[in-house]
């Protein structure tokens, strides 16, 4: 993909370290307080899990049956996908190419897997990984959320160990105990990458030619 004023962002972390949560609480800081140049967005994915209650197609995921989503693979029509927990997960091309080139900056939620495969297409992408301040805790997050069964949140634990021990081959690592406290780092993360010289360039080319004009 050509050079994009938009950032593109992976977070992965094991399921209940509070990806959702840091997300959904950036992007409403970044809508109340960012400068309009600075707009963010969450990247939704296809899935062929069920919804969860609450859970609002199109919003959360675009819900698919296992046969429209074989057809999307065929379609090549994902950036990546995955199986994950026993249930298919896409991003789809088209959206993230179009996004990012309007400049809008992009959070894809995704496991390590797809964070592989994006990162092996655009190696400009920051990835992010969200870790929970201890074992215990993660267990209460995925039982306190209430959102999956007994067996469910078994398998999820089980999983958490093996999506950890991919956390070296990710940019930058936040460990989310302190809620704010991690929400502002996450923040600096893309502060920072929003001020690469390659960025501002492009953010900023009708200044420089006005400054360097004789
Ligand atoms: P929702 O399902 O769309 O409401 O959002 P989330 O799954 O992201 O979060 C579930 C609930 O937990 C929301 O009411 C959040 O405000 C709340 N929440 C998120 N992070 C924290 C935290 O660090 N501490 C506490 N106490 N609540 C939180
Ligand atoms: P993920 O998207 O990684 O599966 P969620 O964002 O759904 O995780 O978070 C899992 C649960 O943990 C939610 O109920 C959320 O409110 C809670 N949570 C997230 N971050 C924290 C935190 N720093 N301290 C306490 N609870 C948290
Ligand atoms: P959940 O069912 O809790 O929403 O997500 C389960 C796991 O699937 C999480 O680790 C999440 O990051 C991952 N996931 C969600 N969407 C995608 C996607 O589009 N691609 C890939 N590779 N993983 C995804």
């Amino acid at each position: 993909m050509a050079h994009t004023l938009g950032n593109l962002f992976i977070l992965a972390a094991p399921s209940g370290a509070g990806k959702s949560s840091l997300i959904k609480a950036l992007l409403q800081k970044h809508a109340e307080t960012g400068p309009h140049n600075n707009v963010m967005q969450v990247s939704v994915s296809h899935t062929t899990r069920a919804p969860r209650p609450g859970e609002v197609d199109g919003v959360h995921y675009h819900f698919v049956d296992r046969d429209a989503f074989q057809a999307l693979i065929k379609q090549e029509a994902f950036f990546e996908w995955a199986e994950v927990f026993g249930n298919y997960y896409g991003t789809s091309k088209i959206v993230i190419e179009q996004t990012l080139k309007q400049g809008i900056d992009v959070f894809l939620d995704i496991d390590w897997q797809g964070a592989r495969q994006v990162k092996a297409q655009i190696p400009d992408t920051a990835t992010i990984f969200v870790a929970p301040p201890s074992k215990t805790e993660l267990l209460r997050r995925l039982t306190e959320r209430g959102q999956d069964s007994p067996d469910v949140i078994d398998k999820r634990m089980t999983q958490a160990v093996d999506e950890i021990s991919h956390y070296h081959e990710f940019d930058y690592v936040v460990v989310n105990d302190d809620f704010a406290a991690a929400l502002a780092e996450l923040d600096a993360i893309v502060t920072s990458r929003r001020l690469r010289k390659e960025k501002q360039i492009m953010r900023y080319d009708q200044l420089f030619k006005d400054l360097l004009s004789e």
